[in-house]
């Protein structure tokens, strides 16, 4: 396979910086309108706007797309819709297990939809469609999305600008992640997590994408740091887009497993050379801005030195390759443990001496009397002595989800608390336990660790516990009214 320099029609992608020092609605709207401008497009049929709302609230402000940039791409679509538009939508599927509808609230984008008068969709609760996919070196043969993402006529993306700790990056391919809903999102949802992405990108491409960088974010996916990086990047081209923010925070596009392949699959350019880059913000000064943006792959071992939760990881495989599992449970573990030190500032105080095995591990565990092992996923193996006993832990067999789509069940937040609660009951006593899944989601290792070490739930904090409950059950209700809750 080999790369096509090209947007879709052909011309040569193009990738627009400009400066946006605060999340002035009229300045973004005026940036934006003036992006499509020039890269000579419009809004037709039915338009859809996909935000990254992965989590939001006020505990999780640097995380999602701003409501403000938002509302100044809807206002920037309007003022190009010269009468082709059928239908003005949001949709977005945001963490593993939060109501979307909590999401959108939490981010302050209810005010804006019913002020512009658009419509929601929230992806769980729609009917899911089969799209098959044909291109060389797939996971599968066929994914499910929503059928407002199967349907849309013109696909705008909306990302956030964040480093990744699992895929190096989350810009504009990553965002793709939240098109599914969670049945299906966790599948491959591992160690083949970039190649995931990039399948998604064969279902639809964007005809544009508008990347709110105005205040970036580091370190970890669900809590990041904030960084003021003061751009909006617009472009017709997801490869070319994150290849120039690549650029910009100084990470070789080619050493970004989803961007690289992506490439490969000829779905845009990498190489600087074969990319348009205009606006009033020069390549040199968005790297000038973007001095010190912390970025990298961090293994789990290394987030914890210091605490009282002692990592090994092993591959996940038995057969060793790759070495580390970036998409799965790993990482799920170090972002459940940031949501847990948000709500509730003790965690780490209150954790006891607690040791997270992932994978084909090998090595020693040196857990000393009282002190909890706990076996994270199916891929796990290990053999040896805790507390004096035998100890032989075994890989489980991938689930019929796992292997097929169509098989894959929605667990919802109250069932996998009542499973992990059960499960920890049981090992009471015992010096192990195992979590069975594959991946186990941040919701899940969240209860698990908050069950071992007392520290708050979230789940029951006192800020979200009512708009939690009342958005959990909206989606509940829609979807059972729908019909659609087992559909796929
Ligand atoms: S069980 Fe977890 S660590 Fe193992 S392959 Fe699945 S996601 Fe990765």
């Amino acid at each position: 396979m080999t790369a096509a320099p090209s947007n879709g029609n052909g011309s040569r992608p193009t990738v627009i910086l400009r400066a946006c020092p605060s999340y002035d609605v009229s300045r973004v709207r005026t940036i934006v309108r003036e992006g499509l401008e020039e890269l000579g497009l419009r809004p037709t049929g039915r338009t859809l706007v996909k935000p990254n709302l992965v989590a939001s609230g006020q505990l999780f402000t640097h995380a999602h797309t701003r409501a403000e940039f938002f509302e100044g791409v809807l206002l920037a679509l309007r003022d190009r819709d010269d009468g082709g538009v059928t239908e003005l939508a949001v949709g977005e599927r945001s963490g593993v297990t939060i109501p979307t509808r909590f999401a959108y609230a939490g981010a302050g984008y209810d005010r804006v939809i019913r002020r512009a008068g658009i419509r929601r969709y929230c992806f769980e609760e729609e009917r899911q469609v089969e799209v098959p996919l044909r291109h060389e070196g797939r996971l599968r043969d066929h994914v499910f999305v929503p059928r407002s993402v199967a349907t849309s006529d013109f696909l705008v993306n909306c990302p956030k600008f964040k480093a990744h700790p699992w895929t190096t990056v989350s810009f504009s391919m990553k965002n793709f992640i939240g098109i599914q809903d969670d049945r299906h999102r966790l599948i491959d949802h591992d160690h083949r997590l970039n190649a995931k992405v990039v399948d998604l990108q064969h279902v639809v491409q964007p005809g544009f994408i508008a990347l709110d960088g105005i205040v970036a974010g580091q370190g970890p996916m669900l809590t990041p740091v904030p960084f003021d990086l003061g751009l909006v990047i617009m472009g017709d081209n997801q490869v070319a887009l994150d290849a120039v923010c690549c650029a910009i925070i100084g990470v070789d596009p080619g050493r970004v497993e989803h961007v690289r392949t992506a490439q490969e699959h000829g779905l845009g350019p990498i190489e600087l050379s074969a990319i348009n880059v205009s606006g009033d913000v020069s390549l040199g000064e968005a790297r000038r801005r973007a001095r010190g943006f912390d970025v990298g792959l961090k293994r789990v071992e290394e987030w914890f030195e210091g605490s009282h939760i002692s990592c090994y990881a092993g591959p996940p495989t038995e057969e060793g390759v790759p070495e580390y599992c970036w998409g799965g449970c790993p990482g799920t573990l170090v972002e459940a443990i940031s949501v847990l030190r948000r709500f509730d500032a003790a965690t780490d105080r209150k954790m006891p001496r607690v040791h997270v095995v992932f994978g084909a591990y090998e090595g020693e565990i040196p857990a000393g009397p009282g002190e909890k092992v706990i076996f994270v996923g199916d891929c796990t193996t290990w053999r040896g002595r805790i507390a004096g006993r035998e100890v032989s832990v075994d890989r489980l067999p991938p689930t019929y989800a796992r292997t097929d789509p169509h098989d894959a069940r929605h667990q919802d937040i109250y069932t996998k608390m009542a499973l992990v609660t059960y499960r920890l009951l049981k090992a009471r006593g015992e010096d192990h336990v195992r979590l069975r899944g594959c991946p186990i989601s941040v919701a899940e290792q969240v209860l698990m660790l908050a069950n071992v070490s007392g520290a708050k739930n979230p789940y029951f904090d006192p800020r979200i516990v009512v708009d939690f409950n009342r958005a959990y059950l909206g989606w509940r209700l829609a979807a059972l009214r729908r019909g659609r809750y087992q559909e796929a």
